[in-house]
């Protein structure tokens, strides 16, 4: 009986990953006609200097609009678009994109656009944001490019090349997901960075877990050392950004402070006075 229930269960785990196989698959076919029919688009999630308690910027987050599944996760398509090749196009959408909004803003805020490790391998980087930047009028002060470790790990001069030249356009380049690679902490010396965003899986029960903040507090500290600014993501609750303050962190992002949101739906968003009134609370809760 235990071996055939044994029997089962490879059954149903067998059976769950070939939907899993089959969704991906199809999703990977749809994909290329979706780019072109519009179902990407971009979210964005407000970022907060937690000192002034003013809002610094936005990092857009994709997602694809489908019509018969509904929202779909960057979770679920970034790794089949990476395999399938699409990420190229659907990156220079994203860039594209969030720029042109950016550049519609009444203030000068940052926009922070993510980018995968491909695109630095099979493409030229420096002149497609070159290009992208004269094109929407955006200013390379008010563009963020957020890479991971990853980069890293089988980094080579050309990496570092195109880093240091986006770098020198005036362009701000951020560490996401840091402290979740695999990367020993020497690049942070090494390589053209910024800013570092400290993960959410640190950040999430700060209030309940010592460690955490033992690695957040060593983090912040090494930020300081080498000049680099940092900012804790998936902030959820007013205790944990205010342990980050007490902390000594620069910036903050997550659900507490907003949502990632569909600035398209808010014409206008900037003098919609709920959107300004939201801010105004949450900059006051940051200030305690
Ligand atoms: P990420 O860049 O680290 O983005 C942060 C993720 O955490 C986002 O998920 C965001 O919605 C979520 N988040 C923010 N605040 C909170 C919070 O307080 N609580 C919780 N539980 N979650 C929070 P999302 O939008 O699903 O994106 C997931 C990942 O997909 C991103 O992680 C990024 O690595 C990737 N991604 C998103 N857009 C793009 C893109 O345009 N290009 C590339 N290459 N990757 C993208
Ligand atoms: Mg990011
Ligand atoms: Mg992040
Ligand atoms: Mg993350």
């Amino acid at each position: 009986r235990a071996k055939q229930e044994g029997r089962n269960q490879i059954c149903c785990f067998e059976q769950r990953q070939d939907v899993r196989a089959h969704m991906d698959h199809e999703l990977s076919q749809e994909m290329g006609k979706s780019i072109a029919l519009g179902e990407f688009k971009l979210h964005f999630q407000p970022q907060f200097s937690i000192m002034s308690g003013k809002q610094t910027g936005f990092e857009a987050l994709m997602r694809w609009d489908h019509p018969v599944r509904g929202w779909i996760s960057p979770g679920t398509f970034i790794q089949i678009a990476e395999r399938n090749g699409l990420i190229l196009p659907l990156s220079e959408f994203a860039l594209r994109e969030a720029c042109t909004t950016a550049a519609q803003w009444t203030q000068p805020l940052r926009v922070a656009v993510n980018l995968s490790p491909i695109q630095f391998k099979k493409i030229d980087l420096v002149p497609m944001v070159e290009s992208i930047l004269k094109e929407t009028g955006l200013p390379a002060h008010r563009l963020e490019l957020e890479v991971t470790e990853s980069l890293f790990i089988q980094s080579n001069q050309r990496t570092i090349e195109t880093l240091k030249q986006l770098r020198t356009m005036g362009i701000t380049i951020a560490l996401d997901d840091f402290g979740t690679g695999y990367s020993s902490l020497s690049y942070l010396s090494s390589f053209p960075i910024d800013k570092i965003k400290i993960d959410r899986s640190f950040v999430r029960d700060l209030a309940n877990s010592h460690g955490n903040m033992a690695i957040i507090s060593a983090m912040i500290g090494i930020g300081r050392s080498l000049d680099i600014e940092v900012l804790a993501e998936g902030i959820e609750d007013k205790e944990t950004l205010e342990m980050l303050r007490v902390a000594g962190c620069q910036e903050a992002q997550g659900y507490y402070l907003g949502r990632p949101r569909d600035l398209a739906a808010e014409p206008g968003f900037e003098m919609s006075q709920p959107a300004l009134d939201d801010i105004a609370e949450k900059a006051k809760a940051l200030k305690l």
